[in-house]
């Protein structure tokens, strides 16, 4: 190639970065498609330009188009799958690169334990993590070593190992904020309230100064830990310290109080606020009207977040339940036909369980899985020995039921997570903890479900729903019922 052509090539590549940094895709591919001598650098833009702009299928096209790969590419496809919410996927592509003799760098490993964290895959997060250790990655550059134990620490602490997740943290000499706050982050979401609180005070000791998340990471710890008066303490203090209170953390001390009871100055809270309240903060209020059974709040603010979000049908389930919760039932079927004369469609939901290296998935009523038969056996008998102990249908979720189909006759008996369960009775051994990911709020039957099953099977069940871990053991729960 002639030294022209070559500069050539150089001006257009950084034409189509700077195009896709602009989030201009569309004129990016025109000169993409226009051009006849693209190189190996102009692609990868591409991928990565169409990733981080969240469209996922224009990167995947075009990563199975190329001509050839190399590491970048693989990194740009992984990190599109990583924020399209494609887990599962990412984490195929990772194993795909391996095979393929690529050396992943620090920030494929940075998004691949990412994807290990949020499909709740512990083997693979593992692997990484030896592989890591094993070629001294970060162990030269003080800054690369502390990205890569922070992602470390949130990969564990999403895979329900949160002693592990320490080990990685106390290891590191020069802890910056980020990492104080994904390790105190990970004790809130297991609600590990005095830890959190603990580690709060050390990092004050060492002189970091804590930010909005890390008091995020604090109050919520308060507020799944049962700690109230803590919580509004240390929602007090923040002004003092120089941090100004945002929505998040309002919404926090709604939670806090909601989950005490005090629902009325809850609700005040929310009213009072300096900016207005979002789902969000609505969302909080209504999860304790519904735990408290509290009517009048409850309606206000299901009411509020329909309106807020008409097209969210999480929404109506809420307000139907807490119709259903007292009885109402014709107020509660009212609310269901509002949703379908608005056309709301239901999210589908879906559990994740790893085993032998894989990660299998599963969806309401699912017939796609190899073993379905068997599973399904499982099923009918888990349900006939926990009745044996007691277990009777909880139906009062169900006016609208947010994890089945029931317009295709699928029976709350075939929940995701109970397909899962019934696979991790089949395939994994006693002794094993079973790990389990859901996209959704568990319901109260699935709930009571895993309590028993975790009971009379004598497992240990770990699930990771929309918000929260719940620990099963010996017919209880982590969360204390509260979730
Ligand atoms: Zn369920
Ligand atoms: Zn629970």
């Amino acid at each position: 190639m002639k030294n022209g052509a070559m500069d050539f090539i150089v001006i257009k590549n950084s034409l189509l970065s700077m195009y896709c940094d602009m989030r201009l895709l569309g004129e990016a591919r025109l000169l993409f498609d226009e051009s006849s001598d693209l190189d190996l650098i102009s692609w990868n833009v591409m991928v990565s330009g169409y990733g981080k702009s969240g469209n996922l299928n224009a990167a995947r096209y075009l990563f199975d188009e190329m001509p050839e790969k190399n590491l970048v590419s693989w990194g740009a496809m992984i990190d599109a799958c990583v924020r399209g919410g494609d887990y599962v996927e990412a984490l195929r592509l990772f194993s795909r690169s391996q095979c393929e003799g690529v050396r992943p760098d620090i920030v494929m490993l940075v998004s691949t334990l990412k994807a290990c964290g949020h499909a709740g895959s512990i083997r693979q997060g593992y692997w990484i993590h030896l592989y890591i250790e094993q070629n001294k990655l970060g162990s030269s550059d003080k800054g690369s070593n502390v990205i890569l134990s922070t992602a470390l620490v949130d990969m564990y602490c999403r895979c329900g190992c949160i002693d592990a997740a320490f080990d990685v943290f106390d290891q590191v000499t020069n802890k910056d904020i980020v990492l104080w706050n994904a390790m105190i982050g990970g004790l809130a979401m297991h609600g590990h309230g005095r830890r959190a609180l603990e580690i709060f005070g050390r990092m004050m000791e060492t002189g970091v100064m804590p930010n909005e998340s890390t008091y995020m990471g604090v109050m919520c710890a308060c507020s799944h830990g049962g700690m109230v008066d803590e919580g509004i303490e240390i929602f007090e203090s923040m002004k003092t310290r120089g941090v100004e209170p945002q929505r998040e953390h309002y919404g926090c001390l709604v939670d806090l109080m909601g989950r005490a009871g005090r629902i009325r100055r809850a609700e005040e809270v929310l009213l009072s606020m300096p900016m207005e309240p979002q789902a969000e903060q609505w969302g909080a209020l209504m999860s304790a009207c519904r735990m408290h059974r509290e009517f009048d709040v409850g309606v206000r603010a299901g009411r509020h977040l329909i309106e807020l979000e008409p097209h969210d049908a999480g929404r109506y389930v809420m307000l139907a339940n807490v119709y259903a919760g007292t009885g109402r039932w014709k107020e509660a079927m009212d609310v269901r036909r509002e949703m379908e004369e608005k056309g709301v469609k239901k999210e589908r939901g879906w559990s994740l369980i790893e085993w032998n290296g894989r990660v299998e998935e599963f969806v309401a009523g699912d017939w796609r899985h190899q073993q379905r038969r068997k599973i399904y056996e499982v099923v009918g008998e888990m349900e006939r020995r926990l009745e044996k102990v007691g277990y009777v249908k909880d139906t009062s979720e169900m006016v609208i039921d947010m994890d089945g189909e029931e317009e295709k006759g699928v029976a709350m008996s075939h929940h995701s997570e109970k397909l899962a369960m019934a696979f991790a009775i089949l395939n994994i051994g006693e002794g094993v903890i079973v790990r389990i990911v859901k996209n959704l709020r568990v319901c109260r039957d699935c709930h009571n479900y895993t309590k028993l099953v975790s009971k009379v099977y004598g497992r240990e069940i770990v699930v990771r729903d929309r918000s929260r871990f719940h620990h099963f053991k010996e017919g209880f729960c982590s969360c204390n019922d509260y979730w």
